[in-house]
């Protein structure tokens, strides 16, 4: 299975990270050994100094497709999640301005934390749907997807245009403003509206 990253999908994200609004979605893939295991604290890499949480609404794909047009594209998923694209935030900003790909600061092992699913049926309305970070207890990160430049079914439609989806894979559809750095016994909590769906120590 492959993780499909969105990059700057929220435009107070963008302003935060001073980059322009784009005509196209960033996109990044993270192969699966990223996923940190479960119940597994997260553990800063020796490589980075500051490395940063990006709270991200997950899709999972039910069904093979490419090409997927969006209007069909709802019947391509069932279940919602939440999730952290952690980011090696210095050595992200030493590869773009060299204008090299981004592996190294986002798919390294355990950078993709992966919370629990819940149906799309249980949600009201996966285009206004609230989602919150809290580190320590404080509120970090706040979005609503209807904030999204792509929405989920218009991400689906673009992406399978370059990538086959399969079942099992997961996309992460962008981070909205808020981001910061983690430090060791942080400890950070996704919720979806009131639903805690994720709960991960940092080391
Ligand atoms: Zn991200």
């Amino acid at each position: 299975m492959k993780l499909i990253c969105i990059g700057r999908n929220y435009t107070d994200h963008i302003k935060e990270l001073e980059n322009e609004k784009p005509t196209d979605p960033v996109v990044f893939l993270k192969p699966d050994t990223a996923i940190l295991l479960k119940k597994q604290p997260f553990f800063i890499p020796d490589f980075s100094e500051d490395v940063h949480h990006e709270v991200e609404v997950l899709i999972k794909i039910n069904k093979v497709g490419k090409h997927i047009d969006k209007k069909f594209a709802h019947k391509y998923y069932s279940e919602i999640g939440l999730g952290i694209d952690f980011t090696a935030r210095d050595l992200q900003a030493k590869l773009k301005e060299k204008g090299l790909p981004w592996e190294k600061a986002k798919a390294f092992d355990g950078a993709a934390v992966i919370g629990s699913w819940i149906s799309k049926e249980d949600v009201k309305d996966v285009n206004n749907m609230s989602f919150t970070l809290q580190k320590n207890e404080d509120l970090v990160q706040t979005g609503n997807t209807s904030h999204m430049l792509w929405k989920i079914d218009e991400l689906i439609e673009y992406i399978s245009k370059y990538f086959t989806l399969k079942i099992g894979d997961i996309i992460f559809t962008g981070t909205p403003a808020g981001v910061g750095k983690v430090v060791a016994n942080d400890k950070l909590v996704g919720y979806i509206e009131d639903k805690q769906m994720f709960s991960i120590t940092v080391k």
